[in-house]
């Protein structure tokens, strides 16, 4: 019987690698060894402060301690994305996470979008259907208190989390009990002659030797580079290549917004994100159209206060042709780098490890070359999600008049074309192995709604053609909608949550 390999070594302490190493702990029992390599004079990338809803599914799966995560963490609630401009200035719209169908469909692996075609077609907003449309809206928590003092939750669904990526490293690299850590920089690899299989790190501190590598070096992909993987870039399809971050204070009583605010600026857009002591922000733009300055007195100007930049990082969005040669497997920003518009670096990471676990962990050839195709389509669809964002009414500065002209891409362009005589249904979209979370229908609709793509003519057809269907689909609106709207001045205000833990 095929076996998992005996020792795994990580190389990088980030965000990737600490995940990679809880992961692999809390799911193969104490004889395989797990050793995470990481060198204190190379720091982590130190941005990268939004999950999506799989983080605490990975937390509650592992029986993790979500208010003891949330308090070490500094961490806020984060119910969706407020999309600011995109489609116009002064419009806005907001992409909650939770999947009403979830709730009203019967049993169905793959259920259609049919609560979201029956509002299209009612001209409703889509997001009023949806529990963390008003808790997003009302900067409130996840949960209500009851009489007696405990806390009930609001609903079903799993939200997601804005953290300090520090405290949150710390919190990953605590809970990784049983892992051996070494301080080395690794500066080359030594290789099997007939394989090429890494038989060795070489590092400062040493021959370093296991069984499986996982690179986590972030940007440097120390070890994937020397497997010889190439970079596929999305140049051609995302437009922005540098990104700026930067801090502002958050006042001791201020509200925090449970959601990302991701706001379009004349050469790119800007990331807000609460935790609990301040507010992490960003600008990612394309240098094409700006400078360095010129973009920090863009955003200076949006917000009114002066800014002071940690960084000006160089980006280049894409991923490995292949994240997986022999036994060294890139994940993180070693594997891929997308900009942090739908939060799917670390969330990737997670479906990433999942996937590995449950399907893989024998690191077998085969496992590799399913594993390869598995992660490509994983990226090239988030790719695909992210492009469809740029589809924009605006043409008022150069950046968006190239946008409209140069970066469409053709997959966007078809789908678009499709959903012109279609909704989009399930059978648009391939599922992932195993059923893991992926960008499909449920992402799509509330940032095809908040663009004004989807066709309403198409979907009053769709309800026509459906009676039995169309009656089930307003009912559960009406009532999603009601109860919602009722529920949400129930639970409590999100900084009083928070505190309360
Ligand atoms: C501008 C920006 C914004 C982002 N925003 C988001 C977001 O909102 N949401 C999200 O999900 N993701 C976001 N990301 C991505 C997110 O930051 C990363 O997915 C996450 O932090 C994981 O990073 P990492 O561990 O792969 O790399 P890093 O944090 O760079 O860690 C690399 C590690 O490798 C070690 N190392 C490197 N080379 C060597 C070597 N030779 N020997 C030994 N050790 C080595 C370093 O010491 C370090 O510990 C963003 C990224 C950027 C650039």
């Amino acid at each position: 019987m095929l076996k998992p390999p005996q020792h795994f070594v990580i190389v990088g302490g980030g965000t990737a690698g600490w995940l990679a190493a809880l992961m692999l702990r809390q799911t193969l029992p104490d004889v395989h060894k797990i050793t995470v390599v990481e060198s204190s004079k190379i720091p982590n990338i130190g941005v990268g402060e939004g999950t999506t809803a799989v983080f605490r599914q990975m937390l509650k799966g592992f029986g993790f301690d979500e208010f003891e995560f949330l308090r070490e963490a500094e961490a806020t609630i984060k119910f969706g994305i407020r999309h600011k401009d995109w489609r116009r200035l002064g419009h806005h719209y907001d992409g909650p996470i939770d999947d009403p169908h979830l709730v009203m469909e019967p049993a169905s692996s793959r259920p259609q979008s049919y609560i979201d075609i029956f509002s299209c077609a009612a001209g409703r907003r889509l997001a009023d259907t949806h529990l963390f449309a008003y808790l997003l809206d009302q900067q409130r928590a996840p949960f209500a208190r009851k009489t007696d003092g405990s806390l009930v939750p609001m609903g079903p669904y799993h939200n997601a989390y804005h953290f300090d990526q520090a405290k949150a490293g710390e919190w990953l690299r605590n809970k990784s009990r049983g892992v051996e850590k070494i301080d080395a920089q690794v500066n080359g690899i030594t290789r099997e002659k007939e394989s090429g299989k890494i038989t060795a790190l070489i590092s400062d501190a040493g021959e370093i030797t296991g069984d499986f590598f996982i690179d986590c070096t972030g940007f440097r992909r120390t070890l994937i580079s020397a497997m010889g993987a190439r970079w596929i870039s999305y140049a051609k399809e995302l437009p922005v290549n540098r990104a700026m971050p930067f801090w502002l204070d958050i006042g001791e009583d201020e509200e925090l917004t449970p959601y990302t605010t991701a706001w379009a600026q004349g050469a790119g857009w800007l990331w807000m994100i609460p935790t609990q002591k301040r507010m992490g922000c960003g600008y990612v733009y394309s240098d094409h159209f700006t400078t360095p300055d010129q973009a920090q007195a863009e955003i200076e100007k949006t917000l009114g206060r002066k800014i002071e930049p940690r960084n000006d990082i160089k980006i280049d969005s894409g991923r490995l042709d292949k994240a997986w040669i022999g036994n060294c497997l890139a994940l993180g920003l070693a594997s891929s780098f997308l900009e942090p518009l739908e939060a799917t670096s670390i969330h990737g990471t997670i479906v990433q490890m999942m996937v590995f676990l449950s399907h893989h962990i024998n690191c077998t050839t085969k496992d590799a070359d399913q594993y390869n195709g598995f992660a490509a389509r994983q990226l090239d669809d988030f790719k695909q999600f992210i492009n469809m964002h740029y589809v924009s009414e605006r043409r008022d500065t150069s950046f968006w008049q190239s946008v409209a002209q140069d970066f469409i891409s053709d997959e966007t362009k078809s789908r678009l074309a499709t959903w012109q005589r279609k909704m989009p249904g399930w059978e648009d979209f391939s599922p992932l192995p195993g059923g893991f979370a992926h960008t499909e229908q449920q992402l799509y609709y509330p940032v095809l709604d908040g663009l004004g793509l989807l066709n309403r003519a198409v979907a009053q057809a769709h309800m026509e053609s459906l009676p039995d269907l169309r009656k089930n689909a307003k009912s559960a609106a009406d009532t999603l909608t009601e109860e919602y709207r009722a529920a949400a001045p129930r639970a409590l205000r999100h900084r009083e949550f928070l505190k309360s833990l």
